[in-house]
């Protein structure tokens, strides 16, 4: 990808939906184990609507792409991700404004904005067993990325440490969100919203690549 301009960020986007259509089953199956079986099933609702809005009307810059995936997530996911993911989105729809095109330091930012929108919005920390325990990881290591990297390392570099970090919710004991109703018994699986987060994330870093 030579540079990351509004058609390449739709194109991430769609890669997203792809990828949601493709494991939404096991992200059920997960939440099924630790929450209310439903966070494969509010991604895809999420994303099939975003896709239709693309379809519709591509937006002009990165940010707006952004911008049109977070007030769509918002409204059409529910649950606790839906907001979440939607104001994830949203910060970094608003850390890129209105520039044409992202390279791998406003890639990293706009990360970083949108894990700290999580963390405003969910009040989670890392060790919590949510989404952020695969987000915050991610942010750093595409912080250590984008020193030297392309856009492209970046994402590498976030989904890499994401995947990583998302099968080590496993053997925590949820404290935020539906799982933390489950005390104890939260123990053993991995938390849906981080490993949705791991694939996205992947989605991102291959559409990057490609
Ligand atoms: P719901 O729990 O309302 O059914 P989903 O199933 O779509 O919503 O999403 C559940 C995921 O949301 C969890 O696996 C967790 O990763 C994430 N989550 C829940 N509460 C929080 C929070 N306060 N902060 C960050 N992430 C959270
Ligand atoms: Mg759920
Ligand atoms: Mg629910």
């Amino acid at each position: 990808m030579a540079s990351c301009d509004a058609a390449a960020t739709a194109a991430a986007v769609r890669q997203m939906a792809e990828t949601i259509e493709q494991h939404h089953t096991e992200l059920t199956h997960l939440d099924r184990e630790i929450g209310d079986g439903d966070h494969g099933a509010n991604l895809v609702r999420g994303f099939r609507a975003v896709v239709e809005k693309l379809d519709a009307d591509e937006p002009g810059t990165p940010g707006a792409v952004l911008k049109l995936v977070a007030t769509t997530l918002i409204s059409t996911v529910g649950g606790a991700s839906g907001p979440l993911f939607g104001t994830a989105f949203l910060r970094a729809a608003t850390k890129v404004g209105d520039a044409e095109t992202l390279d791998a330091a406003m890639v990293s930012d706009a990360l970083s904005a949108a894990a700290e929108g999580v963390v405003a919005r969910g009040k989670a920390a890392v060790g919590d067993k949510t989404m952020i325990d695969a987000f915050e990881p991610a942010v750093q290591a595409a912080q250590s990325a984008a020193e030297e990297g392309s856009v492209a390392d970046v994402l590498e570099a976030a989904a890499a440490a994401a995947e990583q970090a998302a099968s080590e919710t496993a053997p925590l004991e949820a404290r935020k969100g539906r799982a933390s109703y489950l005390g104890e018994r939260s123990v053993g699986h991995v938390d849906p919203g981080a490993q949705s987060t791991a694939y996205l994330l992947r989605s991102l870093a291959t559409s990057a690549s490609s």
